[in-house]
């Protein structure tokens, strides 16, 4: 498609469309995310919606929204949520709809952070929801890569390594039931190119080298 071509389909779409950020867990999602929005503040990232407590230093509204249980419950049965996932059979998780079709409707770049899971959950919904969606995939430089990362991290035992790497392989090979791949080689590059697919979407100019 000509750059032409691709602006103009950007500038009659009705509202953004959702750019959802997947890939597996220890690839540095939250580290390119970071990088993205230092290089372009006006794209939005999605804040969810948990039943835990907050960690010290995480703040109500920036990090999570931080929710009682029986609200979460009230708000899923309200279907309030595009998605939700229950992390280690206790806490509740979910992405809240309502601020996600506002910033769509104010075509304001949007974002969401998720792992592999809540990726699919968000494709099964998107038809019924009206949701116009494109899936971005980070994957490491390569397997070996993410192995080193991890082992470099010194933060499992081998056997929590040993388990972790097995998970990434499975999550690896979930690359292709996504549109587009960004390979976190260098951040800051991986941060470009996500901009670049946002800017492409939203008819903004892109970023160079
Ligand atoms: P933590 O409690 O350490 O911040 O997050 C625990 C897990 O919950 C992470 O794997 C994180 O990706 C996941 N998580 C956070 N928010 C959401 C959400 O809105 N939906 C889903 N499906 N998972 C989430």
């Amino acid at each position: 498609m000509s750059e032409q071509s691709r602006q103009s389909q950007a500038t009659e779409r009705q509202g953004g469309r959702l750019i959802v950020l997947t890939g597996p867990t220890a690839v540095g999602k939250g580290t390119v995310e970071t990088a993205l929005r230092k290089a372009h503040p006006e794209v939005w990232v999605s804040v969810s919606a948990t039943t835990r407590d907050p960690r010290p230093g995480e703040r109500d509204g920036v990090n999570y929204w931080f929710i009682s249980e029986p609200e979460f419950l009230r708000r899923q049965e309200a279907g309030e949520f595009l998605e939700t996932a229950v992390v280690h059979g206790m806490a509740h998780y979910g992405t809240p709809l309502e601020p996600v079709r506002e910033h769509l409707a104010g075509n304001v770049p949007t974002i969401l952070e998720i792992d592999l899971q809540g990726a699919r959950r968000v494709k099964e919904r998107a038809k019924e929801l009206g949701l116009d969606v494109v899936y971005v995939f980070i994957a490491p430089p390569s397997f070996d890569e993410l192995k080193k990362r991890l082992i470099g991290r010194g933060t499992e035992t081998p056997e929590q390594q040993a388990k972790r790497l097995e998970t990434a392989k499975v999550e690896l090979a979930a690359e292709p039931e996504f549109d587009v791949t960004i390979v976190n080689e260098q951040v800051d590059k991986a941060a470009r190119d996500l901009w670049n697919v946002i800017a492409q979407e939203y008819g903004l100019p892109q970023d160079t080298d």
